[in-house]
């Protein structure tokens, strides 16, 4: 972010140079910071906390010692004496989001009843309160930073900044969106300072295709132990000159299959693209669209190394130990999974096969308002169906787990020297107890401050007074000690953002209902995220209605489970 002086200075910079990168601004060279601060005790972590000294010099953590040092006049400080004491993390990453989504509040028809995505994207209540608010033409496009459209991503960013997240995935094609915003992108390289890419898709099995698949074309594949383009090459020679069906089957499936085949051969020999993060299997677990993506996508060779699965609630035992055989990462989204299916990713059964397993909010029409939400909801799950899973491995899921996904986790996910200066400071509520267990029970009130590449982007009104020196681009206060609701205003102005209180008024002439930033003042939100056992009793009523229709499905299903054995030779 570069410094403004006075409003001239800020209106000339915005309209001049909204389509700046904000790229730039992230890695530019800024001011050092000094931190105090406290992190897990390294000796003891889920015991206490130990006093750590931070020094953040162009962008990086330079020097973390659990001593103090000396650092000159210049560089601006954040002393226990003067703020009192915080808990230090590296920012959260959000590895699901669909950001220009995160204007639109829960869907209030979702309660756990859907079978697979298909389902509710049929609905007409799911167009009205949905879709239909995106379709607006009054939105403009990506092509101008500053139109409505690009401000829905402005908002979306500034909802995961406040609530810790500072990595976030979501920006699809609209990059050009978030100039001058300060949460890094997983799909923008140069956010990370990478050469290297990572793609992103939300289909990976095109459903037009899913029938023809499962009934005739992979049984055949595993019981032949054939290619699955030898199978299609023999249905094309086979069909009749007026049949569509092999056809049509074969060119949708084809077509996303050589695309994401390209990806894969990119990713470990070349080794120019990171990984591939794509929606698979969401759904019931019993659906039949839900069980047939993780098989199909086995069988057709796109199950690799570099994989980063969204969602994966409809795998089973085999696939599981085949995704851990093949190091494939997964990103659970508890609360969108529960509001709409009434059940979720087999977590527990991930981690007991040494899967790599992320967190992900997903998007606020069925998810929730941040990361830092989102654990919170995974925490109540676990506890209601008695599978413990530690805080510290929820909170690893929110920061270290998404870097090795990303293979960045040796500059992201960890307050180490070299790392980068993305760092949330919580309230420290206790010295003695779970720092983990403090931070996931934490609310987006409790955050002191957030920085970006050392840059705060987010921070507590005493922080921002003219005499601490700090810029953010929010600060924010609490409208009283007893309440957890934040008052969040624009202190400075970048490229391309309007003041935070014209970006809502803004907003609302096309979102009659914008979601709001967090949790608070959001009754519909807080209760929906208390009735995670009616969802669940939701999804189970509507799938004993579901079975009957089902059965044409299973069956068939259950043949191809058992041709997928380990017992059975198969020719991936
Ligand atoms: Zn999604």
């Amino acid at each position: 972010m570069r410094h403004v002086c006075s409003l001239i200075l800020i209106l000339i910079h915005a309209i001049n140079f909204a389509a700046v990168a904000k790229s730039s601004d992230i890695n530019q060279k800024k001011k050092s910071v000094y931190i105090e601060g406290y992190i897990p005790n390294p000796q003891a972590p889920e015991t206490g906390v130990r006093k750590v000294y931070l020094l953040i010099e162009n962008g990086l953590i330079k020097k973390k010692s659990h001593s103090k040092f000396v650092v000159q006049d210049n560089v601006r400080k954040i002393t226990e004496k003067q703020y009192g004491p915080m808990l230090l993390s590296s920012g959260f990453i959000d590895l699901h989001g669909h950001l220009k989504y995160h204007v639109i509040p829960l869907w209030k028809e979702a309660q756990g009843q859907f079978g697979n995505r298909f389902d509710w994207r049929a609905k007409t209540s799911y167009k009205q309160n949905v879709t239909s608010y995106l379709n607006n033409d009054a939105l403009g496009s990506s092509s101008d930073p500053q139109s409505l459209y690009c401000q829905t991503y402005h908002y979306a960013e500034i909802k995961a900044l406040v609530g810790g997240v500072t990595s976030v995935q979501g920006i699809g094609q609209d990059s050009t969106c978030t100039a001058g915003l300060f949460a890094r992108n997983v799909e923008i390289q140069s956010d990370y300072n990478e050469s290297t890419d990572i793609r992103v898709s939300s289909e990976m099995i095109n459903p037009n295709s899913s029938n023809y698949l499962q009934n005739s074309i992979l049984p055949e594949v595993i019981r032949n132990n054939q290619s699955i383009d030898a199978v299609f090459t023999e249905k094309l020679a086979l069909a009749s000159e007026t049949s569509t069906t092999v056809p049509s089957a074969f060119k949708s499936f084809m077509e996303l299959r050589t695309h994401y085949l390209k990806y894969f051969s990119r990713i470990v020999p070349i080794g120019d693209i990171r990984g591939f993060i794509a929606h698979l299997s969401e759904g019931r677990r019993q659906d039949f669209y839900n069980k047939l993506e993780y098989k199909a996508a086995r069988v057709a060779g796109l199950t690799q190394k570099g994989l980063i699965i969204i969602h994966g609630v409809g795998l089973d035992e085999q696939d599981f130990i085949h995704a851990s055989q093949n190091e494939i990462n997964f990103v659970w989204s508890p609360f969108s999974n529960l509001l709409l299916y009434g059940e979720t990713f087999d977590v527990k059964k991930a981690i007991h096969y040494g899967l790599n397993v992320s967190l992900g909010s997903d998007w606020s029409p069925s998810g929730s308002k941040n990361l830092l939400d989102e654990a919170k909801i995974a925490k109540k799950y676990l506890s209601l169906k008695n599978e413990h899973i530690s805080d510290r491995k929820i909170y690893e899921m929110m920061t270290i787990n998404p870097a090795k996904a990303l293979k960045l986790d040796h500059k992201l996910g960890r307050l180490d020297e070299n790392y980068l200066g993305d760092i949330v400071a919580f309230k420290l509520k206790s010295f003695r107890s779970n720092p983990f267990t403090q931070i996931i029970e934490s609310h987006p009130s409790d955050i002191q401050f957030v920085m970006v590449g050392g840059q705060m982007v987010v921070a507590k009104e005493r922080l921002t007074h003219s005499s601490s020196n700090f810029d953010s681009l929010l600060s924010k206060d609490d409208l009283n000690k007893y309440s957890k609701c934040s008052v969040y205003k624009t202190t400075k102005i970048a490229h391309g953002l309007l003041s935070y209180s014209d970006l809502v008024e803004n907003l609302k002439t096309v979102f009659p209902v914008l979601d709001t930033p967090t949790s608070c003042n959001d009754d519909y939100y807080t209760q929906s995220t208390q009735q995670i056992p009616l969802l669940i009793k939701n999804g189970q009523l509507s799938q004993q209605n579901d079975d009957q229709e089902s059965q044409k499905f299973y069956p068939l299903n259950k043949q191809l489970q058992s041709l997928l054995s380990p017992n059975h030779r198969t020719n991936d």
